[in-house]
């Protein structure tokens, strides 16, 4: 993601009859802020980003049209910079806080957090992690917007290290490095545009296993292809929110209203699905059987992903089931192995009693290993023991074998076998699910 021509406008606090805070010998905050904001604009601009300042001298801007300069140049980030003050109380104090308006996961909080890892890595206080906040200057403004107060000019020392040019370029290098991350982690610039039979929705960099649609706040079905994520019109005129992380990972949620139109609901499904596999902690058969799976299934264009992926990654419940809320899958695959002691050798398949198209999934999952392998057929189950199977529909669950020290399944060019068959499966039942007829689109 190229960071040249990015539009970066700075806001150094105060200014003219508003001196911001003061410090024990008589500094201003609105000078240093000033001087910051300078030292900050000359290392971004050596890097081919447009710098604006809302104020390049000594006199007040109101904030008002602090917000409308970074309208007005339609700014990619906003950064307002001050220093705090807490002389009454306590002029020992001498930290970083960083604020970011608070409205849910958004792109001001990815900022926040690039500025406080950078804080940290160029200054060294202790650091407030990002805190919400109403002030003015980053409401109603571009996103992202933050303001940064990097340390306390009431505190005797720090006052007097804020004299100092070498002490300025420590927050100054803090500030350009979290914005020159936060840009190189990719802006997606979301456009939504209503077209015939869909409402595209395009953006750059987009990491398309992140896409999350709603309309009216619920989650809504979407198609995503070549880049555009295709969404029907809804049945009446509702809010559109489409919420995605660049492939940097930086959140980016537009949203607006968009007029009814005429459904067209298998034409939506995605060409390929987004798969879970969910293999059962925390054995590391399991895992290895849930990477071959994904392997085969990346290698064809779908996107797969584990719940967890690392002996270290925590394997809790909680902790796949949040795995598999945020990003969303169309189908969940869990996968493990019998205990030796429980049941003879064999292959089942478990669904969740609603879960009618998990239950086809398990099915064909199941038969395939039992045709293909020769595996002994240990039958379709119903169950619902594990919450990660009751969540999203299809899932399914299937237990290819039992687990052995001698087993056929350790075996590393088996369980290949045993993964390209069920990869298949699901691509199959996949195309199954989606293969639209000309009926369905036309009529
Ligand atoms: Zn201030």
């Amino acid at each position: 993601m190229s960071i040249e021509g990015k539009i970066v406008v700075l806001d150094p606090g105060h200014g003219g009859a508003s001196k911001g805070a003061v410090g024990p010998t008589g500094l201003e905050e609105k000078t240093v802020n000033l001087h910051v904001a300078l030292l900050v604009k000359s290392k971004l601009e050596s890097r081919g980003i447009k710098v604006i300042l809302t104020r390049d001298g000594d006199y007040d801007v109101p904030l008002d049209r602090r917000v409308a300069i970074a309208k007005q140049v339609n700014a990619d980030i906003f950064v307002s910079i001050h220093h705090n003050a807490n002389a009454e109380r306590d002029p020992t104090i001498n930290r970083t806080e960083i604020y970011y308006p608070w409205e849910g996961e958004t792109p001001s909080e990815d900022l926040a957090t690039h500025l406080y890892l950078a804080f940290r890595r160029h200054i060294g206080l202790e650091t407030l992690p990002p805190l919400p906040s109403t002030y003015r200057v980053m409401r109603e403004n571009v996103e992202p917007a933050v303001l940064g107060e990097a340390s306390y000019i009431s505190n005797p020392e720090n006052e007097h290290k804020l004299k100092r040019k070498e002490y300025l370029e420590c927050e100054a290098s803090a500030y350009a490095e979290a914005i020159i991350n936060y840009l190189a982690a990719g802006k997606a610039n979301l456009q939504i545009t209503p077209q015939a039979k869909y409402i595209e929705v395009t953006g750059d960099d987009i990491d398309p296993v992140t896409i999350e649609v709603f309309i009216d706040g619920k989650p809504y079905s979407y198609r995503y292809c070549n880049g555009r994520i295709l969404v029907p019109y809804p049945q009446r005129r509702a809010n559109l929110t489409v919420k995605v992380r660049t492939k940097g990972g930086n959140i980016e949620v537009k949203s607006c209203d968009v007029p009814a139109g005429k459904p067209y609901p298998l034409d939506i499904k995605p060409c390929y699905p987004n798969v879970m596999i969910d293999p059962l902690p925390a054995d590391p058969l399991n895992l290895r059987l849930a990477r071959y799976i994904k392997g085969c299934l990346r290698t064809t264009g779908v996107a797969a992903e584990l719940t967890w992926s690392s002996m270290l990654d925590a394997q809790t419940d909680t902790y796949r089931v949040d795995k598999i809320f945020r990003s969303s899958p169309h189908i969940v695959v869990m996968v493990s192995h019998y205990e030796p002691t429980l049941v003879e050798d064999g292959v089942a398949g478990f669904y969740y009693y609603l879960n009618e198209d998990g239950k086809q999934l398990a099915k064909l999952l199941k038969d395939s290993l039992v045709n293909e392998l020769n595996m002994n057929d240990l039958g379709l189950h119903e169950c619902s023991k594990y919450p990660i199977i009751q969540m999203f529909g299809p899932r399914a669950y299937i237990v290819p074998g039992v687990w052995h020290p001698y087993s056929k399944v350790e075996d590393t060019s088996y369980q290949r076998q045993i993964a390209s068959i069920i990869a298949n499966g699901i691509r199959k039942f996949w195309s199954d699910l989606v293969e639209p007829t000309h009926d369905n689109i036309d009529s």
